[in-house]
Protein backbone atom coordinates (compact mmCIF):
# COMPACT_ATOMS: atom_id res chain seq x y z
CA UNK A 1 0.00 0.00 0.00
CA UNK A 2 0.94 3.68 -0.78
CA UNK A 3 -0.39 6.92 -0.61
CA UNK A 4 0.22 9.97 -3.16
CA UNK A 5 -1.01 13.40 -1.69
CA UNK A 6 -1.38 15.90 -4.35
CA UNK A 7 -2.42 19.28 -5.42
CA UNK A 8 -3.82 18.36 -8.58
CA UNK A 9 -5.02 15.23 -10.36
CA UNK A 10 -5.66 15.91 -14.25
CA UNK A 11 -7.18 12.76 -16.15
CA UNK A 12 -9.57 12.13 -18.94
CA UNK A 13 -12.44 13.02 -16.48
CA UNK A 14 -10.91 17.03 -15.28
CA UNK A 15 -8.69 18.58 -13.24
CA UNK A 16 -9.25 18.50 -9.64
CA UNK A 17 -8.17 19.62 -6.37
CA UNK A 18 -5.91 18.54 -3.32
CA UNK A 19 -6.41 14.72 -3.21
CA UNK A 20 -4.82 11.51 -1.98
CA UNK A 21 -4.34 8.47 -3.69
CA UNK A 22 -4.12 5.00 -2.51
CA UNK A 23 -2.14 2.31 -4.48
CA UNK A 24 -2.69 -1.29 -3.33
CA UNK A 25 0.28 -3.19 -5.45
CA UNK A 26 -0.25 -2.45 -9.46
CA UNK A 27 -3.90 -0.89 -8.65
CA UNK A 28 -5.40 2.35 -7.54
CA UNK A 29 -7.28 1.12 -4.70
CA UNK A 30 -8.78 4.55 -3.66
CA UNK A 31 -8.74 8.44 -4.75
CA UNK A 32 -10.29 10.88 -2.58
CA UNK A 33 -10.70 14.37 -2.41
CA UNK A 34 -8.53 16.44 0.83
CA UNK A 35 -10.28 18.05 3.65
CA UNK A 36 -9.87 21.23 4.07
CA UNK A 37 -6.27 21.69 6.61
CA UNK A 38 -5.16 18.59 5.45
CA UNK A 39 -1.41 18.78 4.00
CA UNK A 40 -0.73 17.45 0.61
CA UNK A 41 3.10 17.58 -1.82
CA UNK A 42 2.17 20.28 -4.70
CA UNK A 43 2.57 17.86 -7.32
CA UNK A 44 0.39 17.36 -10.46
CA UNK A 45 -0.71 13.23 -10.72
CA UNK A 46 -1.93 12.62 -14.30
CA UNK A 47 -2.27 8.45 -15.78
CA UNK A 48 0.94 7.39 -17.23
CA UNK A 49 1.57 8.72 -21.28
CA UNK A 50 1.68 5.87 -24.29
CA UNK A 51 3.94 6.36 -26.93
CA UNK A 52 2.19 5.22 -29.84
CA UNK A 53 4.39 4.55 -32.27
CA UNK A 54 8.44 4.09 -31.92
CA UNK A 55 11.12 1.78 -32.89
CA UNK A 56 13.53 1.63 -29.67
CA UNK A 57 16.01 3.13 -31.35
CA UNK A 58 19.49 2.71 -29.49
CA UNK A 59 20.79 6.24 -30.22
CA UNK A 60 20.12 9.61 -31.74
CA UNK A 61 20.15 9.37 -35.76
CA UNK A 62 21.49 12.56 -36.12
CA UNK A 63 24.64 11.27 -34.42
CA UNK A 64 24.99 9.53 -37.72
CA UNK A 65 24.48 12.76 -39.81
CA UNK A 66 20.58 11.88 -40.06
CA UNK A 67 19.36 14.66 -39.48
CA UNK A 68 17.35 16.68 -41.88
CA UNK A 69 17.51 14.21 -43.99
CA UNK A 70 14.46 12.57 -46.26
CA UNK A 71 13.72 9.17 -45.09
CA UNK A 72 14.39 7.48 -48.09
CA UNK A 73 17.77 8.41 -47.65
CA UNK A 74 17.91 8.38 -43.70
CA UNK A 75 16.57 4.61 -43.69
CA UNK A 76 20.11 3.68 -45.34
CA UNK A 77 22.16 5.89 -43.65
CA UNK A 78 21.38 3.73 -40.36
CA UNK A 79 23.71 1.01 -41.59
CA UNK A 80 26.54 3.07 -40.08
CA UNK A 81 25.26 1.14 -36.79
CA UNK A 82 27.05 -1.64 -35.80
CA UNK A 83 25.08 -5.05 -34.28
CA UNK A 84 25.26 -4.82 -30.43
CA UNK A 85 24.18 -6.98 -27.60
CA UNK A 86 20.55 -6.67 -27.72
CA UNK A 87 19.79 -5.76 -23.96
CA UNK A 88 22.21 -3.08 -24.63
CA UNK A 89 20.72 -2.01 -27.16
CA UNK A 90 17.33 -1.41 -25.61
CA UNK A 91 17.46 -0.88 -22.30
CA UNK A 92 19.38 2.60 -23.17
CA UNK A 93 16.12 3.89 -25.48
CA UNK A 94 14.00 2.57 -22.47
CA UNK A 95 15.70 4.39 -20.14
CA UNK A 96 15.22 7.35 -22.10
CA UNK A 97 11.77 6.62 -22.50
CA UNK A 98 11.16 6.38 -18.96
CA UNK A 99 12.97 9.66 -18.46
CA UNK A 100 10.97 11.50 -21.21
CA UNK A 101 7.72 10.34 -19.52
CA UNK A 102 6.39 7.48 -20.99
CA UNK A 103 4.96 5.02 -19.51
CA UNK A 104 3.95 2.62 -22.24
CA UNK A 105 5.31 2.45 -25.65
CA UNK A 106 5.38 0.73 -29.20
CA UNK A 107 8.37 -1.04 -30.03
CA UNK A 108 8.33 -1.72 -33.82
CA UNK A 109 11.07 -3.57 -34.25
CA UNK A 110 13.17 -2.96 -37.22
CA UNK A 111 16.69 -2.40 -35.54
CA UNK A 112 17.77 -6.34 -35.36
CA UNK A 113 20.97 -6.60 -34.15
CA UNK A 114 21.15 -10.01 -35.47
CA UNK A 115 23.91 -11.87 -32.90
CA UNK A 116 21.61 -14.24 -31.51
CA UNK A 117 18.49 -15.69 -33.24
CA UNK A 118 15.44 -13.49 -33.21
CA UNK A 119 13.72 -15.48 -30.16
CA UNK A 120 16.70 -14.78 -27.90
CA UNK A 121 16.87 -10.90 -29.10
CA UNK A 122 13.02 -10.66 -28.38
CA UNK A 123 14.11 -11.83 -25.05
CA UNK A 124 16.35 -9.33 -24.54
CA UNK A 125 14.51 -6.65 -25.48
CA UNK A 126 11.74 -7.99 -23.17
CA UNK A 127 14.12 -8.20 -20.60
CA UNK A 128 15.48 -4.83 -21.03
CA UNK A 129 11.72 -3.00 -20.84
CA UNK A 130 11.15 -4.90 -17.38
CA UNK A 131 14.28 -3.85 -16.00
CA UNK A 132 13.29 0.22 -17.39
CA UNK A 133 9.78 -0.81 -16.02
CA UNK A 134 8.15 0.70 -19.27
CA UNK A 135 5.22 -1.52 -20.97
CA UNK A 136 5.63 -2.04 -24.43
CA UNK A 137 4.02 -3.40 -26.96
CA UNK A 138 6.73 -5.32 -29.05
CA UNK A 139 5.88 -5.42 -33.21
CA UNK A 140 8.11 -8.36 -34.90
CA UNK A 141 8.66 -6.47 -38.00
CA UNK A 142 8.06 -7.99 -41.79
CA UNK A 143 9.39 -7.30 -45.18
CA UNK A 144 9.84 -9.14 -47.90
CA UNK A 145 10.42 -6.47 -50.71
CA UNK A 146 12.30 -3.09 -52.30
CA UNK A 147 15.23 -3.02 -49.92
CA UNK A 148 16.53 0.03 -51.93
CA UNK A 149 14.05 1.75 -53.16
CA UNK A 150 10.23 1.76 -54.09
CA UNK A 151 10.30 -0.65 -56.95
CA UNK A 152 13.33 -2.06 -58.84
CA UNK A 153 16.67 -1.10 -57.79
CA UNK A 154 18.38 -1.90 -60.60
CA UNK A 155 18.64 1.53 -61.79
CA UNK A 156 20.14 2.73 -58.56
CA UNK A 157 22.83 -0.04 -58.98
CA UNK A 158 23.36 0.96 -62.66
CA UNK A 159 24.23 4.64 -61.54
CA UNK A 160 26.49 3.53 -58.94
CA UNK A 161 30.65 3.49 -59.04
CA UNK A 162 32.01 -0.33 -58.59
CA UNK A 163 32.90 0.94 -55.73
CA UNK A 164 29.57 2.25 -54.08
CA UNK A 165 27.68 -0.71 -55.91
CA UNK A 166 29.78 -3.46 -54.24
CA UNK A 167 29.26 -1.78 -50.64
CA UNK A 168 25.52 -1.42 -51.83
CA UNK A 169 24.58 -4.66 -52.78
CA UNK A 170 27.12 -6.07 -49.51
CA UNK A 171 24.74 -4.04 -46.90
CA UNK A 172 21.40 -3.94 -48.24
CA UNK A 173 21.28 -6.84 -51.04
CA UNK A 174 22.93 -9.80 -49.78
CA UNK A 175 20.53 -11.14 -47.58
CA UNK A 176 16.88 -12.73 -49.10
CA UNK A 177 13.98 -11.85 -47.41
CA UNK A 178 12.39 -14.97 -45.15
CA UNK A 179 9.39 -15.85 -46.76
CA UNK A 180 6.03 -14.82 -45.52
CA UNK A 181 4.87 -18.66 -43.76
CA UNK A 182 9.10 -18.52 -41.49
CA UNK A 183 8.16 -14.70 -40.70
CA UNK A 184 4.66 -15.57 -39.64
CA UNK A 185 5.89 -18.39 -37.64
CA UNK A 186 8.42 -16.34 -35.89
CA UNK A 187 5.81 -13.83 -34.85
CA UNK A 188 4.10 -17.14 -33.25
CA UNK A 189 7.20 -17.99 -31.30
CA UNK A 190 8.16 -14.64 -30.38
CA UNK A 191 4.61 -14.19 -28.47
CA UNK A 192 4.80 -17.49 -27.02
CA UNK A 193 7.99 -16.81 -25.56
CA UNK A 194 7.98 -12.94 -24.21
CA UNK A 195 3.49 -12.06 -24.51
CA UNK A 196 2.81 -11.13 -20.92
CA UNK A 197 0.48 -8.61 -19.28
CA UNK A 198 3.79 -6.04 -19.70
CA UNK A 199 4.67 -7.06 -22.95
CA UNK A 200 1.99 -7.21 -26.14
CA UNK A 201 3.15 -8.42 -29.48
CA UNK A 202 1.84 -7.82 -32.47
CA UNK A 203 2.43 -7.96 -36.42
CA UNK A 204 4.52 -5.43 -37.44
CA UNK A 205 4.54 -5.23 -41.33
CA UNK A 206 6.81 -2.09 -42.47
CA UNK A 207 4.60 -0.34 -44.99
CA UNK A 208 3.08 -1.36 -47.96
CA UNK A 209 6.15 -0.47 -50.29
CA UNK A 210 8.13 -3.28 -48.28
CA UNK A 211 5.94 -5.69 -47.76
CA UNK A 212 4.08 -7.89 -51.00
CA UNK A 213 0.87 -8.71 -51.00
CA UNK A 214 0.73 -12.16 -49.88
CA UNK A 215 2.60 -11.27 -46.74
CA UNK A 216 -0.03 -8.27 -45.97
CA UNK A 217 -2.98 -11.05 -46.29
CA UNK A 218 -1.63 -13.56 -44.17
CA UNK A 219 -1.24 -11.21 -41.79
CA UNK A 220 -4.36 -9.58 -42.17
CA UNK A 221 -5.59 -13.11 -41.93
CA UNK A 222 -3.29 -13.95 -38.77
CA UNK A 223 -5.05 -11.16 -36.91
CA UNK A 224 -8.39 -11.64 -37.83
CA UNK A 225 -7.66 -15.62 -36.46
CA UNK A 226 -5.63 -14.25 -32.93
CA UNK A 227 -7.27 -11.12 -32.35
CA UNK A 228 -3.18 -9.87 -32.12
CA UNK A 229 -2.82 -6.37 -33.37
CA UNK A 230 -1.06 -5.14 -36.52
CA UNK A 231 1.26 -2.01 -36.44
CA UNK A 232 2.14 -0.69 -40.02
CA UNK A 233 3.67 2.54 -41.58
CA UNK A 234 0.95 4.34 -43.79
CA UNK A 235 1.87 7.40 -46.26
CA UNK A 236 4.41 8.71 -44.81
CA UNK A 237 6.38 10.67 -47.20
CA UNK A 238 5.06 11.83 -50.59
CA UNK A 239 7.12 9.30 -52.28
CA UNK A 240 5.34 6.52 -50.29
CA UNK A 241 2.00 7.77 -51.58
CA UNK A 242 3.12 8.10 -55.14
CA UNK A 243 4.10 4.21 -54.66
CA UNK A 244 0.82 3.52 -53.15
CA UNK A 245 -1.21 5.54 -56.24
CA UNK A 246 0.44 3.64 -58.78
CA UNK A 247 -0.07 0.37 -57.26
CA UNK A 248 -3.45 0.47 -55.82
CA UNK A 249 -5.72 2.62 -57.84
CA UNK A 250 -8.33 1.57 -56.15
CA UNK A 251 -6.97 3.20 -52.97
CA UNK A 252 -4.43 2.01 -51.05
CA UNK A 253 -6.60 2.15 -47.79
CA UNK A 254 -9.40 0.56 -49.90
CA UNK A 255 -7.11 -2.10 -50.28
CA UNK A 256 -5.86 -2.61 -46.47
CA UNK A 257 -9.86 -3.20 -45.81
CA UNK A 258 -10.41 -5.48 -48.98
CA UNK A 259 -7.69 -7.66 -47.57
CA UNK A 260 -8.89 -7.44 -44.05
CA UNK A 261 -6.13 -5.34 -42.47
CA UNK A 262 -7.97 -2.31 -41.63
CA UNK A 263 -10.25 -3.61 -38.50
CA UNK A 264 -10.01 -1.84 -34.77
CA UNK A 265 -6.80 -4.17 -34.37
CA UNK A 266 -4.89 -2.03 -36.93
CA UNK A 267 -2.43 1.29 -35.72
CA UNK A 268 -1.44 3.48 -39.30
CA UNK A 269 1.66 5.43 -38.20
CA UNK A 270 2.08 8.64 -40.01
CA UNK A 271 -0.66 8.98 -42.37
CA UNK A 272 0.68 12.31 -43.66
CA UNK A 273 -0.32 12.08 -46.76
CA UNK A 274 -3.70 10.76 -46.29
CA UNK A 275 -6.68 11.87 -48.13
CA UNK A 276 -9.98 13.20 -46.86
CA UNK A 277 -11.75 9.91 -48.10
CA UNK A 278 -9.12 7.77 -46.71
CA UNK A 279 -9.41 9.13 -43.17
CA UNK A 280 -12.97 8.58 -43.58
CA UNK A 281 -12.78 4.79 -44.30
CA UNK A 282 -10.31 4.62 -41.79
CA UNK A 283 -12.55 6.26 -38.70
CA UNK A 284 -15.10 3.98 -40.10
CA UNK A 285 -13.00 0.98 -39.94
CA UNK A 286 -12.42 2.01 -35.67
CA UNK A 287 -8.33 1.12 -36.62
CA UNK A 288 -5.73 4.05 -34.72
CA UNK A 289 -3.43 6.88 -36.13
CA UNK A 290 -0.32 7.41 -34.41
CA UNK A 291 1.24 10.75 -35.66
CA UNK A 292 4.50 11.31 -35.19
CA UNK A 293 5.16 15.34 -35.30
CA UNK A 294 9.04 15.69 -34.65
CA UNK A 295 9.96 12.91 -36.52
CA UNK A 296 8.31 14.00 -39.62
CA UNK A 297 9.84 17.70 -39.00
CA UNK A 298 13.33 15.79 -38.78
CA UNK A 299 12.92 13.48 -41.70
CA UNK A 300 11.12 16.04 -44.00
CA UNK A 301 8.36 14.28 -44.33
CA UNK A 302 5.65 16.84 -43.89
CA UNK A 303 2.91 17.59 -41.38
CA UNK A 304 0.05 15.09 -40.80
CA UNK A 305 -3.44 16.28 -41.18
CA UNK A 306 -4.23 15.79 -37.41
CA UNK A 307 -7.53 18.00 -37.37
CA UNK A 308 -9.11 15.96 -39.96
CA UNK A 309 -8.36 12.77 -38.44
CA UNK A 310 -9.85 13.84 -35.58
CA UNK A 311 -12.81 15.78 -37.65
CA UNK A 312 -13.43 12.49 -39.56
CA UNK A 313 -13.59 10.78 -36.16
CA UNK A 314 -10.12 8.79 -36.37
CA UNK A 315 -9.04 7.82 -33.44
CA UNK A 316 -5.59 8.79 -32.91
CA UNK A 317 -2.54 8.87 -30.93
CA UNK A 318 0.82 10.37 -30.49
CA UNK A 319 4.33 8.46 -31.48
CA UNK A 320 7.62 9.87 -30.75
CA UNK A 321 9.65 7.71 -33.59
CA UNK A 322 13.17 7.77 -32.20
CA UNK A 323 13.28 11.08 -32.82
CA UNK A 324 11.13 13.96 -30.25
CA UNK A 325 12.02 17.56 -31.36
CA UNK A 326 14.78 17.92 -28.86
CA UNK A 327 15.70 14.04 -29.62
CA UNK A 328 15.21 13.47 -25.71
CA UNK A 329 11.85 11.34 -25.77
CA UNK A 330 9.84 14.01 -24.61
CA UNK A 331 6.23 12.72 -25.36
CA UNK A 332 5.16 15.80 -22.70
CA UNK A 333 6.84 17.89 -24.83
CA UNK A 334 5.28 16.27 -28.52
CA UNK A 335 2.15 16.85 -27.10
CA UNK A 336 2.50 20.45 -26.82
CA UNK A 337 3.86 20.12 -30.20
CA UNK A 338 0.77 18.68 -31.94
CA UNK A 339 -1.48 20.98 -30.00
CA UNK A 340 0.75 23.90 -30.91
CA UNK A 341 0.66 22.87 -34.77
CA UNK A 342 -2.86 21.83 -35.45
CA UNK A 343 -5.06 23.65 -32.59
CA UNK A 344 -6.46 26.19 -35.40
CA UNK A 345 -5.14 30.16 -35.37
CA UNK A 346 -6.60 32.88 -34.19
CA UNK A 347 -10.26 32.36 -32.86
CA UNK A 348 -10.47 29.22 -34.71
CA UNK A 349 -10.79 25.88 -32.77
CA UNK A 350 -9.94 22.81 -34.46
CA UNK A 351 -8.23 20.77 -32.09
CA UNK A 352 -8.64 21.04 -28.30
CA UNK A 353 -5.65 20.05 -25.67
CA UNK A 354 -8.76 17.80 -24.29
CA UNK A 355 -8.24 15.90 -27.76
CA UNK A 356 -4.36 15.70 -27.26
CA UNK A 357 -4.77 14.26 -24.10
CA UNK A 358 -7.01 11.69 -24.97
CA UNK A 359 -4.04 10.75 -27.55
CA UNK A 360 -1.43 10.28 -25.03
CA UNK A 361 -3.71 9.03 -21.93
CA UNK A 362 -6.30 6.37 -23.51
CA UNK A 363 -5.85 6.37 -27.57
CA UNK A 364 -2.45 5.20 -27.71
CA UNK A 365 -2.65 3.00 -24.71
CA UNK A 366 -5.25 1.14 -26.54
CA UNK A 367 -3.10 0.58 -29.47
CA UNK A 368 -0.50 -0.69 -26.99
CA UNK A 369 -3.37 -3.49 -25.20
CA UNK A 370 -2.08 -1.38 -22.46
CA UNK A 371 -4.81 -1.33 -19.40
CA UNK A 372 -4.62 2.59 -18.61
CA UNK A 373 -7.93 4.23 -19.94
CA UNK A 374 -6.38 7.63 -19.33
CA UNK A 375 -9.08 7.65 -15.74
CA UNK A 376 -7.08 7.77 -12.09
CA UNK A 377 -10.01 6.07 -10.50
CA UNK A 378 -10.27 2.77 -8.24
CA UNK A 379 -9.37 0.04 -9.79
CA UNK A 380 -7.28 1.67 -12.69
CA UNK A 381 -3.97 0.65 -13.45
CA UNK A 382 -1.10 2.19 -10.65
CA UNK A 383 0.49 3.77 -13.76
CA UNK A 384 1.06 7.53 -12.81
CA UNK A 385 3.42 10.34 -14.04
CA UNK A 386 3.75 12.56 -10.99
CA UNK A 387 5.13 16.35 -11.68
CA UNK A 388 6.26 18.95 -9.90
CA UNK A 389 3.66 21.30 -9.86
CA UNK A 390 5.41 24.06 -7.82
CA UNK A 391 8.38 24.12 -10.62
CA UNK A 392 5.18 24.25 -13.32
CA UNK A 393 3.84 26.97 -11.62
CA UNK A 394 7.00 29.00 -10.31
CA UNK A 395 5.75 32.53 -11.19
CA UNK A 396 2.53 31.70 -9.01
CA UNK A 397 0.97 34.94 -9.92
CA UNK A 398 -2.55 33.79 -9.61
CA UNK A 399 -4.60 30.33 -10.43
CA UNK A 400 -4.03 29.01 -13.53
CA UNK A 401 -5.09 25.40 -14.17
CA UNK A 402 -2.95 22.70 -14.99
CA UNK A 403 -3.99 22.55 -18.79
CA UNK A 404 -2.67 25.95 -19.48
CA UNK A 405 0.84 24.84 -17.58
CA UNK A 406 1.00 21.50 -19.39
CA UNK A 407 0.70 22.38 -22.63
CA UNK A 408 2.17 26.27 -22.05
CA UNK A 409 5.66 24.59 -20.68
CA UNK A 410 5.87 21.16 -19.63
CA UNK A 411 8.55 19.09 -20.47
CA UNK A 412 9.77 15.89 -18.68
CA UNK A 413 11.90 18.40 -17.11
CA UNK A 414 9.32 18.58 -14.22
CA UNK A 415 8.77 14.62 -13.98
CA UNK A 416 9.03 13.92 -9.66
CA UNK A 417 8.55 10.03 -10.23
CA UNK A 418 6.99 8.07 -12.73
CA UNK A 419 4.99 4.78 -11.70
CA UNK A 420 4.03 2.00 -13.95
CA UNK A 421 1.81 -1.09 -12.66
CA UNK A 422 2.70 0.11 -8.94
CA UNK A 423 6.63 0.30 -9.20
CA UNK A 424 8.57 3.62 -9.24
CA UNK A 425 10.22 3.27 -12.73
CA UNK A 426 11.91 7.07 -13.10
CA UNK A 427 13.08 8.62 -9.31
CA UNK A 428 15.61 11.79 -8.54
CA UNK A 429 15.87 12.38 -12.37
CA UNK A 430 16.59 8.83 -13.87
CA UNK A 431 15.50 5.12 -14.50
CA UNK A 432 15.14 3.29 -10.69
CA UNK A 433 15.86 -0.13 -12.61
CA UNK A 434 18.87 0.98 -14.62
CA UNK A 435 22.34 1.77 -14.30
CA UNK A 436 21.62 4.40 -16.97
CA UNK A 437 24.82 6.10 -17.21
CA UNK A 438 26.61 3.28 -17.80
CA UNK A 439 24.17 1.62 -20.14
CA UNK A 440 24.93 4.42 -22.10
CA UNK A 441 28.87 4.63 -21.71
CA UNK A 442 29.29 1.01 -22.81
CA UNK A 443 26.95 1.69 -25.92
CA UNK A 444 28.19 4.45 -27.02
CA UNK A 445 31.42 3.03 -27.10
CA UNK A 446 30.44 0.09 -29.13
CA UNK A 447 28.56 2.37 -31.45
CA UNK A 448 31.49 4.54 -32.36
CA UNK A 449 33.60 1.81 -32.97
CA UNK A 450 31.05 0.51 -35.00
CA UNK A 451 30.81 3.80 -36.74
CA UNK A 452 34.97 3.50 -37.37
CA UNK A 453 34.53 -0.06 -39.06
CA UNK A 454 32.35 1.31 -41.56
CA UNK A 455 34.50 3.84 -43.25
CA UNK A 456 34.26 2.00 -46.31
CA UNK A 457 30.67 2.41 -46.34
CA UNK A 458 30.34 5.94 -44.58
CA UNK A 459 32.46 7.25 -47.73
CA UNK A 460 30.17 5.96 -50.45
CA UNK A 461 27.19 7.21 -48.73
CA UNK A 462 27.35 10.41 -50.56
CA UNK A 463 27.36 8.90 -53.84
CA UNK A 464 24.50 6.82 -52.68
CA UNK A 465 22.49 9.67 -51.22
CA UNK A 466 23.15 11.76 -54.65
CA UNK A 467 21.53 8.89 -56.56
CA UNK A 468 18.99 8.43 -54.30
CA UNK A 469 17.81 11.92 -54.34
CA UNK A 470 17.90 12.40 -57.71
CA UNK A 471 15.89 9.21 -58.25
CA UNK A 472 13.14 10.33 -55.92
CA UNK A 473 13.51 14.05 -57.05
CA UNK A 474 13.18 13.70 -60.91
CA UNK A 475 11.10 11.08 -60.81
CA UNK A 476 8.51 10.93 -57.74
CA UNK A 477 10.60 7.51 -57.41
CA UNK A 478 9.20 5.52 -60.33
CA UNK A 479 11.53 3.63 -61.47
ZN1 LIG B 1 8.52 4.55 -37.59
Amino acid sequence: MREITCATILDLAGARGPSRITLDGDRIAAVRPLLAGEAFDDLLVMPALANAHDHGRPIRTSSIGGFGRPLEAWLHRLRLFAPVDPYLAAAVPFGRAVMGGQGAAMVHYTGVQGLTDYVTEAKEVARAAGDAGLRIAFAVAMRDMNPLVYGDGQPILDALTPTARKEVEQRFLSTPPLSAEAQMERLDAVAESIGSPLVDVQYGPQGVQWATPGLLEAIAEGSARTGRRVHIHLLETRYQRDYADRHFPQGIVRHLKDIGLLSPRLTLAHCVWARPDELDLIAEAGATISVNTSSNFALRSGIAPVAAMLKAGCKVGIGIDGSAFDEDDDIIREMRLVWSLHAGWGFDREVEPAQVLEAVLAQGHATLNSPVTGRIEPGAPADLLVLDREALDADALMEVGPVELLFSRGTAGFLKESIVAGRTVVADGGPAGLDFAGLQDELRSRLRKGVAERGGFARILPELEATLAGHFRDRLGCC
